[in-house]
């Protein structure tokens, strides 16, 4: 945990985050290496969401640094973390519902390469975001609904796009609040199969949920319990460690 080993994409190094008397994150550190699904696991409340916040950078810690590719970058603002490569998706979802789906991933796109967030027509003509835009929705298998509008989507689509909106930065690294929420057994299915061939493009930190998800991805979990790492490991370990089989998964195993 924590190492500074030549594979570690991204870091957190003891991340910490009060609210009044709450400690929402006690000294957090992880880690997210080349080619792995990381999952961080942990019941409601445990401080999973105010993570990734700050890993983000839409909250600031008030101890302890986030690195990305071995480079801090705990001051810098949460766009400046995305164009560093940085790629996000959200428990809600922040995609523009009456847009089309070829709009949300211009607007992407456009963010990725720094150009004015406004003018629509003259985004839309651009060969080199429409490029990059359809390149992300042909990797997620959305290029045929392009003239979509976003809200005519399944909820599982959606959830693609948004890896799309995310893939259009080229990221470096995933990090994922709760990407199953919302999708019925079969959306989930299709999701995981679709990270699990995501995580060769750029390695995921993923909070989830589902467990099933979970064990079927994760190449190392961590389990957050009232803002603290209890156990980092493999699936096998994890299932067999006794703090977490107490604090979490109780008899679901
Ligand atoms: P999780 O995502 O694991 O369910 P959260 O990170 O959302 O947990 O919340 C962790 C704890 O911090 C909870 O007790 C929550 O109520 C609290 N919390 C989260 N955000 C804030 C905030 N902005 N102000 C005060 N308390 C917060
Ligand atoms: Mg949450």
């Amino acid at each position: 945990m924590g190492d500074t080993g030549k594979d570690t994409v991204l870091a957190t190094r003891g991340i910490s985050k009060a609210f009044g008397a709450l400690q929402a994150s006690d000294a957090i550190s992880l880690d997210l290496k080349a080619g792995e699904i990381h999952a961080v696991i942990g019941p409601n409340g445990a401080g999973k969401s105010t993570l990734i916040a700050q890993i983000c950078g839409t909250l600031a810690p008030d101890a302890g640094q986030v690195e990305l590719n071995g480079e801090d970058i705990t001051a810098l603002s949460a766009r400046a973390r995305a164009r560093k490569g940085l790629g996000r998706t959200f428990q809600i979802s922040a995609l523009a519902m009456e847009d089309t789906v070829l709009q949300n991933a211009v607007l992407g796109a456009q963010g990725a390469m720094g150009t004015l967030w406004r003018f629509w027509q003259p985004a839309l003509k651009n060969k080199a975001l429409l490029a990059r835009a359809d390149e992300a929705l042909a990797r997620v298998g959305l290029e045929e609904l392009r003239n979509m509008r976003t809200s005519e989507l399944s909820h599982g689509q959606r959830r693609q796009l948004e890896v799309a909106v995310a893939l259009t930065l080229r990221p470096k690294a995933f990090v994922m609040d709760e990407p199953m929420a919302g999708l019925g057994a079969e959306g989930s299915q299709r999701l995981t199969q679709f990270l699990a061939e995501l995580k060769q493009e750029a390695p995921i930190l993923l909070v989830e949920h589902d467990m099933d998800a979970v064990f079927a991805l994760a190449d190392r979990i961590s389990v957050l319990v009232y803002g603290r790492v209890i156990a980092t490991g493999s699936v096998e370990q994890i299932r067999a460690n006794k703090d977490v089989r107490d604090a979490y998964l109780g008899d679901a195993t």
